[in-house]
This record gives structure tokens, sequence and C-alpha cells, in this order.
């Protein structure tokens, strides 16, 4: 009987006095930031998740990986490894932050939805779940708010953010969208390389490369040709700057931005993708595309030089990106976001890339 009762203090007292078991999470008193991923596909999203990295390091907070936005939630460690992030700043996982942490430090009923307004719109209310996809991204993770906070301090001004909501009144600041611009900022391109894919999309793209050609030297191109980009490129007009641009343009705007450099016409990419296949030397080429991959073009113009063509329509987009990460040398569009995820990742890993109507 003694004993008996000796084990169950013993089991009470470790219980109540032991270190947080395996997975459980520390609360961070700097506080945390998450967001909705809520401005376009993926390759506007991912712009703007590393825009807020970039942010949550430089304000000190731990930033919550947002799950990204399809029709649904996906978990962010569905497409990318959490670890290499940690490299680089604190995160955690929105799923493990709304089940281990937001119970009782962010409970419902504490809950303020963070909104950016011009100070003149003073009436304006943050509207966090108001449509699509705010509503299914927040109901996703179980989160309603209770109030809101209204700012107009720019995402550089991060000493500003500091001063005017330290974390002990402001533990959790929840953004309608991105604290970030787009596209990404000059200075947080290079974080691309904390981003490293999951097993899942890795193991797929190069389980694609390795049963289609295993081993030849190849050339991935993007072909940004569907009917909302041929639309988005009508407007080009005289800019300096258009959606993705600055990657091959530079940040300065010095330059102005083409239609053909948003809209290749189709003898611009037979011609640019004709040089880089002579000059690499490659045997295959593989074409990404949202819509036409022209494959019966790009086989006439290369009979020469026998190139095998491949393209496929993969069930996520990412394997696409994974696949043209791991080319031997990528030509992209400029003007795209989706163009952009590659030649960042592939600057990361030093391996070139080029644009249509670009040189
Ligand atoms: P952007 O509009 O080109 O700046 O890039 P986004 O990624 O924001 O939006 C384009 C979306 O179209 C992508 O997220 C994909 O869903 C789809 N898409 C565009 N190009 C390709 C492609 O080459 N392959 C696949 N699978 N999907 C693409």
């Amino acid at each position: 009987m003694i004993l008996f009762i000796c084990v169950l203090l013993y089991l009470l007292t470790s219980t109540l006095t032991s270190k947080p078991a395996a997975g459980r999470l520390q609360w961070d008193p700097s506080g945390y930031v998450i967001f909705c991923p809520c401005m376009g596909r993926f390759g506007n999203q991912a712009d703007h998740f590393l825009g807020a990295l970039s942010f949550a390091k430089k304000i000190n907070r731990t930033l919550v990986l947002p799950p990204w936005r399809t029709y649904k939630n996906v978990p962010f460690n569905d497409w990318f490894k959490t670890e290499p992030l940690k490299k680089f700043h604190r995160v955690v996982l929105a799923e493990d932050f709304m089940a281990k942490l937001a119970p009782i430090h962010w409970p419902p009923g504490r809950r303020s939805g963070w909104c950016w307004l011009p100070s003149n719109d003073k009436d304006r209310k943050c509207a966090m779940k108001e449509g699509n996809p705010f509503g299914p991204f927040w109901d996703g993770l179980k989160v309603d708010f209770d109030d809101y906070v209204i700012y107009n301090i720019g995402y550089s001004d991060t000493n500003t953010w500091q001063k005017v909501y330290p974390p002990a009144k402001y533990p959790v600041m929840a953004f309608k969208g991105a604290p970030a611009s787009f596209p990404v900022q000059e200075e947080d391109v290079a974080l691309h390389r904390f981003l490293e894919w999951s097993d899942t999309v890795e193991d797929e793209a190069l389980g694609y490369i390795n049963k289609h050609f295993p081993g030849d030297v190849f050339v991935g191109i993007h072909l940004r040709n569907g009917p909302d980009w041929a639309n988005a490129c009508e407007h080009v007009g005289e800019v300096h700057s258009y959606m993705s641009s600055p990657q091959c343009l530079g940040y300065s705007g010095e330059v102005i931005v083409t239609g053909k450099l948003c809209f290749p016409p189709k003898d611009e990419i037979l011609r640019l993708l004709k040089n880089v296949v002579i000059s690499t030397k490659a045997k295959v080429v593989y074409v990404a595309t949202d819509k036409d991959p022209m494959i019966d073009e790009i086989k006439e113009h290369l009979k020469k030089q026998k190139v095998k063509v491949f393209h496929q329509d993969p069930w996520l987009p990412q394997i696409d990106l994974a696949i043209l990460g791991m080319s031997d040398q990528f030509i992209g569009n400029c003007v795209s976001s989706f163009t952009a995820f590659v030649a960042r990742e592939r600057k990361a890993k030093n391996l070139p890339t080029s644009f249509w109507a670009y040189s």
C-alpha cells in the first residue's frame, strides 16, 4: 500500500514539474506574427512569405508559418521543410500554434485582427474574414476575431513597430494580409535559401526526372501563356516595374517593361531556347506551363538538335517548380512570380537563369 502511494505521488509530482513533453511548445514572450497569405496564387504568396519572414525577424517575433492558400488551406510543411527556416529565425507551424499555444495564450475572446488602413479612413472596420480567401483561411485555423488594430506604419519602419506595439500588450499580431510588399524586396530575395522543398515534393520531382530522362542535361522552361496572363500583359504600357519584373530589370526602375518581356512571342521563345540548347548541349527540354506547352513547335524547331521534349500537367504546380529548379539551365518569364520562385531558388544554388526577351 505504502509503495503504491509513493509511486502515485512520484507520478503526480513528476507530471506537474517535468519539462515539457516532447512536442510541447514554449510560449515566446517576444510575441508572434501570423498572417493570411491572401494575395494571389502561389508565386505571389511565396514573395509575400519571404517579406513576412524578414519582417518577423526584424521586429523579433516568432513567425507563425501560415498554411498556403489554394482552394483550401495547405499546411506549410506539406510543401516545405520547417527546420531550414529555423536557421534564420524562430518559426512555428500555424497548426501547432493553434493547437498548443493559442488555447492558453491567445484564447477566443482575446483575438485582434490587424489591418493597414490610411489614417484618414478611421471609420472603416478591419474586415478580417470578409470574402474569400480571408474567411475560409481563418476558419481553417478556427479563428474568429473579437477586436481589431488599425495601423499605418510601413513594414520597413521596424523600430516604430517595436515601440508602438510591445509584445506584452500585443502578444499576437494577426495580419489580414502579409506584412510585406510585392514583389519581394531586393534585400529579402536571398532568404529563399531557407525554403527547402518537403521530401514529398522533392521525391516526386526527382521521381519524374529519373523515370523520364535520368542523368540527361536538361533545359527547363516556363511558358506563362494562359488567358489571364495575356490579359495582364495587354496593360503593361510604359511602366518601369510590373509584377515580378525587377527580378531581371532590377529594382531601380530605370528600364521599361516591354510587352514582349511580359508575353514573349513564339519566335523569341524558339530562338532563345535553341541558343540555350546548343550552348548547354542539352538533350532534353522540360516545359512547364499554365496553358500552351508548344511541344510540336519546339520539336520541329530543334529537330537537328534531337532533343526530347517533356511536359506534364502535374497535380501540384509545385512539382513543376521543383523540376525547373533542378534543371541545368532555366528560361523563365521575367514578369511572373512563378518564374521568380524558380529563379530565386536557382540563385541560392548558384544555378543559371535566363529570361525570354531579355538579354
Ligand atoms: P504569376 O501569376 O505568374 O506571377 O504566378 P502565380 O504563381 O502567382 O500565379 C500563377 C499560377 O498559375 C500558379 O500559381 C500556378 O497555379 C499556375 N501556373 C503558372 N505557370 C505554371 C506552370 O508552368 N506549371 C503549372 N503547373 N502551373 C502554372
